[in-house]
């Protein structure tokens, strides 16, 4: 039974829900245009098999796939909190071990992802949700791997793979998302979380993707060395400079979020 809406996007709109029995869960129901074609539909519950496998803290968990008549739907924990967006919104930027902290649990849950075949696709804000029943609260990372099934469809709407602010330059150039594009990603989003803003969104399209192309990124104040040079390495326009994985990346955050850690009183 569905009870109201949490949240829409690209690929459908995700609502509250529960179960026969009265659990609470969140339904992400796809996009029409999807359902139609048998061989989405098809890619739909093969992607979905490996997608229920992965159980991390930093991942929501999945418990399933519906394909009936003419419905797609993902069945998922509900995460009782806000999205990294809306945090950052009414929060604005982060001290740079906070930024620490909670980048290294969107790598952790990155590897995880990764350690299962699947690539995110669309790491960002809004893709990173905040569970607030601890403090401080717990990421779980949503939305990926859908968004290649989405892709091979073809179709115009559904064409767009990735947001133009975190889209790795290979990416941009027409080649496939991978693991390290998704720490591109992650890179885009840590500058983010520091300063409030991404390093290369612009008005239109076109000069963003130009900029994650050509355009080093500025160096905004307040960043420590370390975390700079993490960073920066992450948008490293070569994938294959990029560090070397998401538990590398992690490991890396958890240090530097401790060294950078407000002295306790
Ligand atoms: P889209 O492909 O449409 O971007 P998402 O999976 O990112 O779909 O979900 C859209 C929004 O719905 C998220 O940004 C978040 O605010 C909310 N949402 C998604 N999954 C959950 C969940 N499991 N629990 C609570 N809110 C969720
Ligand atoms: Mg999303």
């Amino acid at each position: 039974m569905l009870e109201s809406t949490l949240g829409h996007g690209a690929s459908g709109e995700v609502w509250r829900g529960r179960s026969h029995e009265g659990e609470e869960f969140a339904f992400k129901i796809l996009h029409d245009s999807l359902s139609r074609d048998p061989e989405t539909v098809r890619r739909f519950l093969q992607e979905g098999d490996l997608l229920t496998r992965i159980t991390h803290p930093n991942v929501v968990r999945v418990h399933g796939l519906v394909a009936e008549e003419d419905t797609l739907a993902i069945v998922m924990d509900l995460v009782q909190g806000r999205d990294m967006r809306m945090a950052l919104d009414e929060g604005g930027a982060l001290p740079p071990g906070s930024a620490c902290t909670l980048g290294a649990e969107v790598a952790q849950g990155l590897a995880a992802i990764h350690d299962a075949g699947v690539v995110h696709r669309d790491v960002k804000p809004e893709n990173v949700l905040l569970d607030e029943r601890t403090s401080p609260p717990s990421v779980r990372l949503v939305d990926f791997g859908i968004a290649r099934i989405a892709e091979q469809t073809g179709s115009k709407a559904t064409k767009m793979v990735g947001t133009p602010a975190y889209i790795a330059p290979e990416v941009a150039d027409g080649k496939p998302a991978t693991a390290a594009s998704d720490l591109y990603a992650l890179g885009i989003m840590l500058y983010e979380l520091c300063c409030g803003v991404t390093p290369f969104a612009d008005d239109s399209v076109y000069q963003t993707l130009q900029k994650h192309a050509r355009h080093l990124p500025g160096r905004p104040d307040g960043i420590p060395d370390p975390l700079w040079e993490l960073i920066a390495s992450l948008l490293d326009k070569d994938p294959a400079k990029r560090p070397s994985s998401a538990t590398a990346v992690a490991m890396r955050l958890s240090a530097l979020a401790v060294d950078l850690a407000p002295a306790q009183a």
